[in-house]
C-alpha cells in the first residue's frame, strides 16, 4: 500500500528521480524493466520486462506496448500502478447501486481492500477534494461535494451572502 502512494504521488508529481526505483530503461532503449513491490509474497513475479526484441526461449519476456515512448517512465509507472490496484481490488470489490438508484457504490471485504479503492479513486483524479472556506474569518478546511462548492457549510453560505447583500446596499446608499 506504501509503494502504491508513493507511486500515484511521483506519478502526480511527475518526479523522475523517484519513478526510477519502479521504471529502469536499457541503455539501448529497447527493454524496459518494470519492479512491482510484493506485498506478503502476493506476487507471482516482482518484475516485469517488456523489450521491442522478443525472444522465444524467454517466455517472460513480454512485447513493448508501441505507446510507451522510449525512456519515458510515467506511462510504464502508470500501468504499474493500474496492474497493483486492479490485482489488489479483483474479488475484494463488489459495486452496489443506493436504494434510491442513484449511483454506484463499492463495497470492500476489508478496510484495505477500502484503502486500494481510494486510492482508484485518486488515481482517477476522484480522490477527496479539500478546500479552505472562502468566508473572511472562518479559516476553515472542508471537503468539497460538489464542483462550485465555496463555503465549509450552510451556515457560513448564508452569512456571505448575507454580507455581500450589507456590501452591495452600503454601496449604493
Ligand atoms: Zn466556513
Amino acid at each position: 500500500m506504501a509503494h502504491c502512494a508513493a507511486l500515484l504521488d511521483a506519478l502526480n508529481e511527475e518526479r523522475n528521480d523517484r519513478l526510477q526505483h519502479f521504471v529502469e530503461w536499457s541503455p539501448d532503449r529497447r527493454r524496459v524493466t518494470l519492479t512491482f513491490y510484493p506485498f506478503m509474497g502476493l506476487w507471482a513475479h516482482k518484475f516485469m520486462r517488456f523489450s521491442k526484441d522478443l525472444n522465444p526461449d524467454d517466455p517472460m519476456l513480454y512485447r513493448l506496448p508501441d505507446e510507451w515512448l522510449p525512456g519515458d517512465l510515467l506511462a510504464p509507472a502508470r500501468y504499474i500502478l493500474t496492474e497493483t490496484i486492479n490485482f489488489r481490488l479483483n474479488n475484494h470489490v463488489h459495486p452496489c447501486l443506493y436504494p434510491d438508484s442513484r449511483g454506484l457504490y463499492f463495497k470492500t471485504d476489508s478496510l484495505l481492500s477500502g484503502l486500494y479503492v481510494s486510492l482508484a479513486l485518486e488515481a482517477l483524479g476522484k480522490g477527496e477534494q479539500r478546500a479552505l472556506c472562502k468566508r473572511e474569518g472562518c479559516g476553515n478546511h472542508f471537503t468539497i461535494e460538489h464542483g462550485s462548492q465555496k463555503y465549509c457549510s450552510e451556515r457560513c453560505n448564508k452569512r456571505a451572502y448575507e454580507q455581500r447583500k450589507r456590501d452591495k446596499s452600503s454601496v449604493t446608499v
